[in-house]
Order: structure tokens, then C-alpha cells, then sequence
């Protein structure tokens, strides 16, 4: 089919076609049978458009892969200019200038000792191939751990969907099913202080679910082979953000208990939380660095994990044992996604992203405050450009709704037709929106969200 009959093509009858043939991630079927999914056409900026011409902001980033805006002529250009020497070619055996480029840029901008780039596809292979490479780590060492089996993480973490990174998640609603084929992971609390598993209050806590990470890591001494962390923010969970100190606190367990690092930042990566990288805020420098969605800008599949000469060291090895990490992807560094990466890391240069973020998140913070009075609003938590709202039942109990209610996914119908697009995690509204969304439109977009809540809650009084 050419583009031209594509583009002609009819919203009820791509509709029709999508229902017949499509499935789509995360979707109940039976809803997804009922509903008219929005058509999306084209992108600009932070606004998108739909097949009947309707301008949505993009309020998630295109599920926070989005960073400079849609139909960014750098990174278009970028493409293109790929194009002209090569689409696709392997990093089995052989290499490629962009992917050389881009590994040499990541070590420049990362935490200090990563050195080692490994390329992927998504974020749930980085995070594959970081528990991979830490598990084979111990067993490779002169003198070899090999009772390093396990893994530590969070409740509620969220890394992905293929089963390794299930296996550390922690998303009852996500990875329940699969229960019976994970190995078994270690598991702390997540410090999400609005619903405190210790029921304790930060910041008189001192933090005091850093002790149960000890106490996991000082049982199993000698048996942990790296904890996996979601620094600052866990994304899926909810947008729970760490109380200050949680992760340099880890990243001092980690070293006291000589078990290797792994920071997920394949959701807060690339500016999101304000800097960088996330786990520069509190001068972490961890073993593994995951990322994939904003690496590209949003324009296309690409992942990597970035690791030290420490690891590295530990497969290189000789005829007789060669120590091999025996893993890859078809398209693992492929050039288009490369090209478009760095093109992607010049913009945070010639836009001057970071530096025009601080006024852009006390702009976000100054318009949640007015929706944090609302009634149903339980917690608003807030970091960098990341903020959760959580709505709830009773604001005094914190006792959720129903999830029957579905109040989240209603409010965020409702800023649809508002002209806002959103993807609620149960009932936590995420406002997740390109970095280089400008002021006027957070306002607009916190405008929207506001009215939605009202307009789904105000009935409930
Ligand atoms: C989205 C996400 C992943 C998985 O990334 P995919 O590209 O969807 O596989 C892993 N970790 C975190 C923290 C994420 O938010």
C-alpha cells in the first residue's frame, strides 16, 4: 500500500483494520474492542494530531521516550543523512562509525568509571543484558563468586516486560502471572512515602528503609550478585519519588556489601529529573547504566547499558576459556537509531535543555500546587519534569478508589477531549511531557488536568 492511499484512507476503516488485526501493548482486549482509539497522523513540537485533524499536547511523551519535540528538523536531517551511506549493519564481527560515535558520547556524559557501552533494543534489554552480565561478572572473577545468584530489588519496580526484568519487577498487576517461571529475587520496600510500608514519616525516619536493604544484603552476604534500582523515581509503580539520600544510601550498601549496582534509568535518563543523568543528583556512579527511551530523542528503538572496566575485565579471557558474554540483537547499535542519538545528545547542547529546565519544573510545581487542594488529590510527587498525582476516595484515610472506578483512565478521557493526551497509571494521573515544552504550555497542560479531575470528581462530593 503506498503512502498516498494510506494517507487517504478512512479513520473507520483504519479503526476497523486495527481491531481485526492489531495488539496493542498493555490493552484489555475486550475494552480496546468497544472503544474509538485515537488515530495519530502527525507530530509537531509538543502537539500531536489526529486523522480528523484534532491537536492533542503530548502530556507523556509519547510514553516518555519524547525529549526536543516531535518533527525536530535536526533530527530528521539526522536520519536522512544516515540513509545516505547505510541503513542497517551488524555489530557481530564487524562496526560502524555512528555506533563508535555514539558509545564515545555516552562515556563523555555518563558517571564517571562507566566506559563500556553494550547495545540493545529497549529498555527491558538493557536491563537483560546489565542482570546478565552481573550474574556471569561473579562467575568470571580469578577468584569466582559463583554463589552470586540473586538479586535485590524494590516492591513495586517496574524494568521491563521480557522475563529477566520481570523477574526483578515488582508490579503485582503487571507480573503476577508469571510468577511461576521468575527466578527469585530479594525484595526491599519501596520507599514511597505517602503510603509508607513502615508506616513511619520522613523525614523523622531517617530514611529508615535503607536498614531493610541491609538487612537483605547482610542475610544473603556473599550471595547477592547486583541490586537493580530505579534511581530517584519508579516510573511505573506510580511516580513514587525517593525521599533525598535513598539512592547515594544504596550506592554506599553496594559497596559495603560488594554487590554490583544496577541503575535503571531508562525512565528518568536524559533530563527528566533535571540533570542528565538521575543519578547525578547524589554523585552515584553505579556498575550499570540502563537506557533506551529518551536516548533517541523518541524516534526510534535503542538501548544501552553502560558498564566499567571492572566488568569488562572480567570477559576477557583466552583460547581455552574465552569467557564470552553470549548475547546480542539483530539490531543491536543499528546505524538510523544511532545517528538519530547523537543528533539527539547536540540538541541538549544547541537548545540549552538542562539549562532551561529549572524555570520550566517551578512553573510544573507552581500549577500542581493549586491541584493539590482539590479534594480527591491525595499526593502530588514531583521530580524534574516528572509528577504523579495520585487521586483518591478519601484524602484523610488515603483509602483509594475502587479500581472498578477506573477514576484515572476517566480523567484522562476527559483531557483527551480537552486537548491533552495521557496515560494514567491506575489512579496516578503522570504528567511526563517533552523537555522542551515551553511555559505557557505547562500551564495549558496543568489547566487541562486540573479541569479534568474536577470534572470526574466534583460528582463524587
Ligand atoms: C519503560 C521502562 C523499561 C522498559 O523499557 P522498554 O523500552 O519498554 O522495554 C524499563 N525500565 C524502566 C524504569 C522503564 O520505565
Amino acid at each position: 500500500m503506498s503512502r498516498r492511499e494510506l494517507d487517504s484512507t478512512s479513520v473507520e476503516t483504519l479503526r476497523d483494520w486495527d481491531r481485526s488485526h492489531l495488539w496493542h501493548p498493555f490493552a484489555n482486549q475486550a475494552e480496546w474492542d468497544r472503544d474509538d482509539p485515537v488515530v495519530i497522523d502527525r507530530g509537531d513540537g509538543v502537539y500531536l494530531y489526529d486523522r480528523l485533524g484534532n491537536r492533542y499536547l503530548d502530556g507523556v511523551s509519547s510514553l516518555w521516550c519524547n525529549v526536543h519535540g516531535h518533527r525536530r528538523s535536526e533530527l530528521d536531517r539526522a536520519i536522512v543523512e544516515q540513509l545516505g551511506s547505510i541503513a542497517h549493519s551488524t555489530l557481530l564481527g564487524i562496526t560502524h562509525p555512528t555506533a563508535i560515535a555514539l558509545a564515545k558520547r555516552l562515556v563523555e556524559l555518563a558517571p564517571e568509571g562507566l566506559t563500556r557501552v553494550f547495545f540493545s533494543d529497549d529498555g527491558a534489554t538493557a536491563v537483560e543484558v546489565a542482570l546478565k552480565m552481573a550474574f556471569q561478572y561473579w562467575r568470571q572473577l580469578e577468584s569466582p563468586e559463583p554463589k552470586r545468584t540473586k538479586f535485590l530489588a524494590l516492591s513495586n519496580a517496574y524494568h521491563g516486560d521480557t522475563l529477566g526484568a520481570v523477574g526483578v519487577g515488582g508490579v503485582e498487576r503487571f507480573h503476577a502471572t508469571f510468577g511461576p517461571l521468575l527466578f527469585p529475587t530479594l525484595r526491599a520496600p519501596a520507599p514511597f512515602c505517602y503510603r509508607c510500608p513502615l508506616s513511619l514519616e520522613h523525614p523523622k525516619c531517617a530514611i529508615a528503609c535503607l536498614n531493610e536493604v541491609e538487612r537483605s544484603l547482610s542475610e544473603h552476604d556473599g550471595e547477592v550478585a547486583a541490586v537493580v534500582v530505579e534511581p530517584l523515581v519508579q516510573g511505573a509503580a506510580g511516580m513514587i519519588v525517593h525521599p533525598p539520600g535513598y539512592l547515594g544510601g544504596i550506592a554506599s550498601l553496594c559497596k559495603k556489601y560488594n554487590v554490583l549496582l544496577i541503575a535503571d534509568e531508562v525512565a528518568v535518563g536524559f533530563g527528566r529529573t533535571g540533570t542528565l543523568f538521575a543519578c547525578e543528583a547524589e554523585g552515584v556512579s553505579p556498575d550499570f547504566l540502563c537506557l533506551a527511551k529518551g536516548l533517541t530523542g523518541g524516534y526510534l528503538p535503542l538501548a544501552a547499558t553502560l558498564t566499567t572496566e571492572r566488568v569488562r575485565g572480567a570477559f576477557v579471557g583466552d583460547e581455552i576459556n574465552p569467557k564470552t558474554f553470549y548475547h546480542g540483537h539483530t539490531y543491536s547499535g543499528n546505524p538510523l537509531a544511532a545517528a538519530v542519538a547523537l543528533a539527539n545528545l547536540d540538541l541538549f547542547g544547541s537548545d540549552e535543555t538542562l539549562d532551561k529546565l529549572p524555570a520550566k519544573i517551578d512553573r510544573l510545581g507552581a500549577g500542581l500546587e493549586g491541584l493539590a487542594r482539590l479534594d480527591h488529590v491525595g499526593d502530588v510527587r514531583r521530580r524534574g519534569l516528572i509528577a504523579g498525582i495520585e487521586l483518591v476516595l478519601d484524602k484523610e484515610t488515603k483509602t483509594p478508589f475502587s479500581a472498578s472506578d477506573r477514576i484515572g483512565a476517566r480523567v484522562c478521557l476527559v483531557a483527551r477531549r480537552l486537548g491533552v493526551l495521557l496515560r494514567p497509571l491506575g489512579d496516578v494521573i503522570v504528567i511526563m511531557p517533552p523537555l522542551s515544552i515551553d511555559l505557557e504550555q505547562i500551564d495549558e497542560l496543568v489547566a487541562v488536568v486540573s479541569d479534568s479531575i474536577i470534572e470526574i470528581t466534583r460528582p463524587l462530593l
